[in-house]
């Protein structure tokens, strides 16, 4: 599938900035931040890149993660079953302070006595990532 692609699927029409901002996301290995982007995008207006990752949000393009750092993460949503936007666990590194996707782990269901109702369970594993681990 193309990049391109995916704007076809999600029925909204692919803009140069959507695209590039869409390309750039690949790029991350971890679990990314609105200033993380900004970082690497600085020729976009912070404005329009926020609308971006709102719609692609909305469009289940992307996940959203709270690892509790104060800044809210994303990454991008590869989940094959459309009927499920099942989130994966994360891995937050203590020392790096970074948010990595374990894609292969999904976050075990969760079954609540029957007078509440879950709205999304964010599962964040606290440790050490794999390139700090290696450095120590
Ligand atoms: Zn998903
Ligand atoms: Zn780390
Ligand atoms: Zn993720």
């Amino acid at each position: 599938m193309g990049e391109e692609d995916i704007f076809i699927a999600k029925k909204i029409r692919c803009t140069a900035v959507r695209l590039l901002v869409w390309k750039e996301m690949h790029h991350f290995d971890y679990a990314f931040s609105l200033s993380d982007l900004e970082e690497r995008l600085y020729t976009i207006d912070k404005s329009s890149l926020f609308r971006t990752i709102m719609l692609f949000k909305e469009k289940e393009m992307l996940h959203e993660i709270d690892d509790g750092s104060g800044s809210v993460k994303y990454c991008i949503c590869d989940c094959t079953d459309e009927t499920s936007h099942q989130h994966h666990v994360h891995i937050s590194c203590t020392h790096c302070k970074k948010t990595y996707c374990i894609k292969t782990l999904s976050v075990p269901f969760v079954n609540l006595p029957k007078d509440f109702e879950v709205d999304e369970i964010c599962y964040i594993v606290k440790g050490t990532c794999a390139k700090c681990k290696k450095k120590r």
